[in-house]
């Protein structure tokens, strides 16, 4: 690690130090401009030059997405049909309502679509459900376990998410994930859009296996910079974020940085087929900026009636905006 102005230099997750290709992107809350290496060994991207861990808080505002709870009505419906998507995949029999065990091979083909939407789109260790998530924002994703009975516990820095989550009923260390004490005698280690944002991977990586029971497992979803949709938006994509996503994964990337921390049967499998929030966000920013705007608004609205086809073509030939690692402990 080399510090130059007040920012920190950093090297790949690999260890290799080349500066590799470079790409800018714009941190859309503050319009600064960043710049991400990409690693010629590992395919791995990171933000280098990045501010020290110290100095995070201030680039994450209170209204930052995941510390804002969605509108009552609109976590009704996505949780009921997630909820369905688990029961029809993935619960045990006994874990099904009589409806889903009446309609399940109807489900199981309307749904198919969906079928990587659930946060519990992962068939449970055999073991005591116990999940610790590292980054739990409101804590929605804990609820989510909970109700398929997991003992749940969890951090997150943010005071704001902290209180939210406490309205659910969820008590949340306030801390970073490198600072937390995680739990011994887990069955599942879980972070949702927050490996990406840290700044020492390994270290949580190496704290969780730790404290895994033998065949637990890790789940962690990313953005992955491998996808069409950060082909085609490039620097727009909102996968990048900067400067709050440090790392930039892309499946062989991340299925490297696995191994390397010891795990053993890694998957990577690619979700979100319907790519709203990342196809919509790249073109609302893309439509807004610059010259042509009214050209680029009717262009905008043409690509994203392309949407559903888009996100179905991508997630099927293995380049969807988001992937889901599901790494188990030797
Ligand atoms: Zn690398």
């Amino acid at each position: 690690m080399r510090e130059s102005a007040g920012l920190e230099v950093a090297d790949c997750l690999c260890g290799n130090a080349d500066e590799g290709t470079v790409k800018q992107a714009l941190d859309p809350i503050e319009r600064g401009s960043w710049t991400y290496r990409c690693c010629p060994a590992c395919s791995l991207e990171r933000l280098s030059p990045r501010p020290s861990i110290s100095a995070m808080g201030r680039y994450y505002p209170d209204d930052y997405t995941p510390f804002t709870d969605p509108a009552p009505h609109q976590a009704r419906r996505a949780d009921r049909v997630k909820r369905a998507v688990y029961e029809t995949y993935f619960a045990t029999p006994a874990e099904r309502s009589a409806g889903v065990r009446r309609f399940r091979p109807l489900l199981a083909a309307l749904l198919l679509p969906l079928r990587q939407h659930s946060v519990l789109s992962f068939d449970p260790p055999a073991l005591p459900r116990r999940v610790f998530e590292f980054g739990a924002g409101t804590g929605a994703d804990l609820l989510e376990f909970r109700n398929a009975g997991w003992e749940v516990s969890g951090c997150e820095p943010s005071a704001v998410a902290v209180a939210a989550a406490a309205a659910h009923g969820i008590t949340l260390q306030q801390c970073n994930a490198e600072d937390a004490e995680v739990p011994a005698g887990l069955s599942c280690a879980y972070m949702n859009n927050v490996f990406e944002h840290l700044h020492d991977p390994m270290a949580v990586l190496a704290r969780a296996h730790a404290n895994l029971l033998p065949s637990g497992i890790v789940v962690v979803v990313v953005p992955n910079h491998a996808s069409w949709a950060a082909r085609i938006f490039g620097s727009q994509w909102p996968g990048y974020d900067p400067p709050r996503h440090i790392w930039g994964y892309t499946p062989r990337g991340i299925q490297g940085v696995f191994e390397r921390a010891g795990f053993k049967e890694v998957t990577v499998s690619h979700k979100y087929p319907l790519s709203t929030y990342c196809w919509a966000n790249g073109l609302g920013a893309w439509r807004a900026e610059g010259r042509g705007k009214a050209l680029r608004g009717r262009m905008a609205r043409l690509l994203g009636r392309s949407l559903l086809l888009g996100g179905f073509a991508s997630t099927s030939a293995g380049a969807g905006d988001y992937i889901r690692v599901v790494a188990r402990k030797a």
